[in-house]
């Protein structure tokens, strides 16, 4: 929870939920608050919310709701003090720095900034001989041969690492101790036994790769000649694990949230010659494919993505897998297969940059395009067919939606001229499971707490003037009580109380499951401006209802005494008849 003046506090008041939110979920505007397709179950049309005043979510679908922080806590399956951390990252709020931790953590930090300045250092280095050498020189003819110019040059930082052997290690040593350099990535040790160091990266175009925050972490480093491997990058360490990273994103970022939308290729020339033809939301996998956690990483700026891979076998298989872990995800997946082969860069180079972008429009739903792959199966025979079937059938049962499992379905057996019934089963059966499918969502509620009991809720929570006053008419004589809203009303005048205004969130943690989703909803509701005459006027409506239940109960009891006999009987059932007169006298009164 965020306690009053605590760090956590501050970021809730100063981050912007929508902001935060709108990183993961596409929001509209409509009316005062935010909508969009809730990203904790599936669906077709929005009903997921987000009230900026009141900063908070929810979802009247699913029912979830809560702050900031609740949110970030879901998405990124995280604790409490991460999600604090993530949100005063997003809206740029400071951290303080963490009270001193072990040693060995302190001791970890310290090494990490180290590498970071190292890599800085080395980035440096790499830009020189690029420019000053003349290997570099030589270097450079092969880059503007590519079209890289002196500005894509300086844009993307690339440099050159030298034949030499260990002319970036001497450099190094001049102000880095042999133990940061070990694990710098950057160096091997001799295997022979002298355990002397030399450059991983000799000979080779050098491509710094940044992190999310823009701060280099490690390099890529792509053959001049005929050397192997044609792509290298720098070992895993403590800065640097390639599956967590996606070349590019520092400056993709901004763009792909803009845009919704994220171009997905293979190698740093191919984000480059992306960047380069003005679509800046383009980032690269460096890798033959895809990391689940490289997935993931990308949901947090969206979840559109155009997969544009190479088009030789390795980058269809590399599509294939991609896709997979894509749906899995919940992204919204599609696919750019190059005409003629051609991976982006070179496609842009040859045709330019409009004809790039006239395709990326018109990229192929993922599943036509892997209709389209398995149509260049052998289709001849029944085996065959099995074969194409079998090929597509993995990512039909990962199609999250079962309408839409069944209709790709329909569409494979028409495409692919599948007859046999045998293989139609499959399909339909394939269709109908789902791996790991979350259970169907939770049923609309629509729980009616009658409109006074709403409005006295929405004015204890926002009435600043007569809240109190509000408070002490509503303990007085129970009147919440029997209420379908009883626990509502509970936590809420125990919140004020303790003096508070109440606070969405934790309120709703306070309340049983059943009972938060309606808190919720009465919460978003546009409430109109409230005064102390529509607060009186609630409060009669309450106060009838009691008088009218108490009445109710007396008449029972007046019914079951009529049947009883003797002076006692006698007695109690005069009381009662007296207590019915006042309570239908009072009823009058309040006008019902
Ligand atoms: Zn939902």
């Amino acid at each position: 929870m965020a306690e009053a003046g605590s760090f956590a506090e501050r970021v809730k008041q100063q981050a912007d939920i929508v902001r935060v939110v709108g990183e993961y979920v596409r929001l509209k505007k409509s009316g005062q608050n935010f909508t969009g397709l809730c990203p904790f179950h599936s669906e077709k049309t929005p009903s997921f919310a987000v009230h900026p005043v009141k900063q908070i979510y929810h979802c009247f679908g699913c029912g979830v709701g809560g702050d900031v922080f609740s949110f970030v806590r879901e998405m990124e399956k995280c604790e409490f003090p991460e999600a604090v951390r993530v949100v005063a990252e997003k809206c740029g709020i400071p951290i303080p720095r963490p009270r001193e931790r072990s040693p060995e953590e302190r001791r970890e930090n310290q090494q990490r900034a180290a590498l970071v300045e190292m890599h800085r250092e080395a980035a440096a280095f790499f830009m020189k001989q690029l420019e000053g050498t003349l290997e570099g020189k030589a270097a450079r003819a092969y880059l503007e041969d590519r079209g890289l110019d002196a500005e894509a040059i300086a844009r993307f930082g690339l440099g050159f690492a030298p034949s030499g052997g260990e002319v970036l290690y001497r450099h190094l040593k001049q102000k880095y101790p042999d133990k940061l350099i070990d694990v710098s990535g950057l160096v091997s040790r001799d295997q022979s036994g002298s355990g002397r160091f030399y450059d991983r990266f000799r000979r080779r175009m050098m491509f710094p790769i940044a992190n999310e925050a823009g701060k280099i972490v490690a390099f890529g480093g792509r053959a001049l000649g005929d050397d192997m491997p044609k792509y290298l990058n720098s070992s895993e360490t403590p800065i640097y694990s390639k599956s967590n990273i996606l070349y590019h994103l520092d400056r993709a970022k901004e763009g792909m949230r803009r845009q919704d939308l994220a171009i997905l290729v293979e190698g740093y020339m191919d984000a480059i010659g992306v960047a380069r033809a003005g679509i800046t939301n383009v980032v690269a996998s460096c890798g033959t494919s895809l990391a689940e956690s490289q997935a993931k990483l990308l949901a947090r700026f969206t979840r559109r993505v155009v997969v544009n891979y190479d088009p030789d076998a390795a980058g269809q298989a590399a599509t294939e897998r991609s896709i997979v872990l894509l749906l899995e995800q919940g992204f919204d997946v599609r696919v750019l297969a190059l005409p003629g082969k051609a991976d982006p860069d070179k496609f842009i180079r040859e045709q330019g940059a409009e004809a790039y972008r006239k395709l990326l429009e018109s990229a192929a739903e993922y599943v036509d395009y892997l209709i389209g792959r398995a149509r260049q199966m052998d289709l001849s025979t029944g085996e065959g067919k099995l074969r194409a079937v079998n090929f597509l059938m993995p990512y039909v049962q990962r199609i999250p939606n079962r309408l839409l499992r069944s209709e790709w379905a329909t569409r494979i057996a028409q495409q692919l001229r599948v007859e046999e019934p045998v293989l139609r089963e499959s399909l339909r059966k394939a269709a109908a499971e789902r791996r790991g499918e979350v259970k169907t969502q939770p049923e609309l509620v629509g729980r009616g707490a009658k409109q006074a009991e709403r409005r006295l809720i929405q004015m204890l929570t926002e009435a600043e003037g007569y809240r109190e006053r509000l408070a002490s008419e509503l303990r007085e004589g129970g009147l919440y009580q029997g209420l379908e809203t009883e626990r509502i009303f509970a936590a809420l005048l125990e919140a004020c109380a303790q003096g508070a205004a109440p606070d969405a969130t934790a309120l709703a943690n306070a309340l049983p499951e059943s009972d938060r989703r309606l808190w919720f909803e009465i919460v978003f509701e546009a409430a109109a401006e409230s005064n102390w005459d529509e607060a009186e006027s609630c409060l009669a409506v309450l106060r009838r209802r009691k008088a009218k239940a108490e009445l109710d109960a007396v008449q029972r009891q007046i019914e079951s005494q009529t049947a009883g006999t003797g002076a006692a009987a006698g007695t109690l059932l005069r009381e009662l008849l007296a207590r019915k007169q006042e309570l239908r006298r009072r009823l009058e009164e309040l006008g019902g």
